[in-house]
């Protein structure tokens, strides 16, 4: 029983059944294979992490990639490369992916006769994501105790926002001390956190909330306005600046999904573009209607809101994503896909082009329409 299901799960991937004895072993782990790859091992403790990827990542500081040690696998949410061990291995090193199991019985040795792994690392419960009208409840209770500091105000004008708009979508400085007693507060106000991503327990069982560094705290909508979850723009980073607010991995926490983000209300024609901050900054400048997407391989969330906004009306989308994406062709193909979605499910399309040597529409508006200057 055991057996078939975890080799279906598994894709066969690096989990191969014991051809004589009829049982089913665990070969390789995604730990293991690593090393050979010169891949870096993940921060102590941590089971998913990011890593360069092979195939988007041109610059060798990018990082786009995800390794899961948990599940060995690996995804790259920009081009969308996927798989497991044995797909990470030939995406690598170019050997064909049916060689790769020979290869690392080679290198590491026959799997039947070589040493026990170490022991892994406990597995900590997570709690499955509550539905969306908790969430809102949840996060307006957390976002009415937060306050947005004054140089975070500042930022938010200078790419066009206004003081209204800005208090209207909700935008907050991530609580740097006493999120324990906020998340404190919070449950004696009856309010639920369990499967709120962003809320955990800590060592001594008591509900907090995550923090690790200091940003904008931007909620991000559906169709109906509800928070579907927060995203935080980084302060001092120049890389992955924008993340989801997730407790994966801690105590009764709860993991992010790639959730869309809707600025204004549903119209015939709307924006498409990524990023919930970009969305508010371009639907503030033009009055337009603007959907936000997390990443263009970000498809599966995608497809659920526009079903929803289909039903309201939407018939046409304008695509607006960063001119420097033309340059990648990886994050191309996941546009291609996106553009095929949109088609199959009945909408006109069309995109925006502008002067490149503005990055994104809200830049292009901003400076090269409004004039304005935008500080980084
Ligand atoms: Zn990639």
């Amino acid at each position: 029983m055991q057996y078939s299901k975890r080799v279906k799960k598994n894709r066969g991937d690096g989990r191969v059944s014991h051809p004589r004895k009829g049982c089913n072993m665990e070969l390789y782990h995604m730990a293991d294979v690593l090393p050979l790859l010169g891949i870096p091992e993940p921060p102590y403790g941590r089971t998913s992490f990011y890593v360069n990827c092979p195939c988007c990542d041109t610059d060798p500081r990018k990082k786009h990639m995800n390794i899961n040690l948990q599940k060995d696998v690996f995804r790259c949410p920009r081009c969308g490369a996927s798989g497991g061990i044995f797909d990470l291995y030939s995406l690598h090193t170019g050997t064909p992916r049916e060689k790769v199991r020979e290869i690392l019985v080679e290198k590491l040795g026959n799997p039947e006769t070589r040493p026990k792994r170490r022991q892994e690392a406990p597995i900590v419960h997570e709690c499955p994501l509550t539905d969306v009208d908790t969430r809102h409840v949840t996060y307006m209770a957390l976002l009415s105790k937060l306050t947005l500091a004054p140089d975070h105000l500042e930022n938010l004008l200078a790419r066009g926002l206004t003081e209204a708009e800005i208090s209207r979508l909700g935008y907050k400085t991530t609580p740097i001390v006493g999120s324990g007693a906020i998340a404190r507060q919070m449950q004696g106000d009856g309010l639920y956190l369990a499967g709120v991503p962003g809320f955990y327990r800590n060592e001594s069982g008591a509900w907090t909330f995550v923090h690790e560094q200091r940003g904008i705290l931007i909620p991000v909508r559906n169709v109906h306005g509800q928070i579907q979850g927060l995203q935080i723009r980084r302060d001092q980073v120049s890389r992955r600046k924008f993340r989801w607010v997730s407790s994966a991995e801690k105590p009764d926490g709860c993991r992010a999904e790639g959730w869309t983000h809707l600025a204004g209300v549903p119209t015939a024609r709307i924006i498409l573009t990524e990023g919930p901050m970009k969305a508010d900054v371009i639907h503030t400048l033009t009055g337009d209607t603007v959907l936000a997407v997390p990443g263009v391989n970000a498809l599966t969330q995608l497809e659920k809101a526009l079903e929803v906004l289909r039903a309201q009306g939407v018939e046409e989308i304008k695509t607006a994503f960063d001119m420097d994406m033309a340059t990648n062709e990886h994050v191309q193909n996941g546009y291609h896909s996106l553009t095929e979605m949109l088609a199959q499910m009945g909408f006109h399309y069309g995109t925006y082009l502008w002067d490149p040597q503005y990055k994104g529409l809200d830049d292009y508006i901003w400076q090269g329409c409004l004039h304005r200057h935008r500080p980084e």
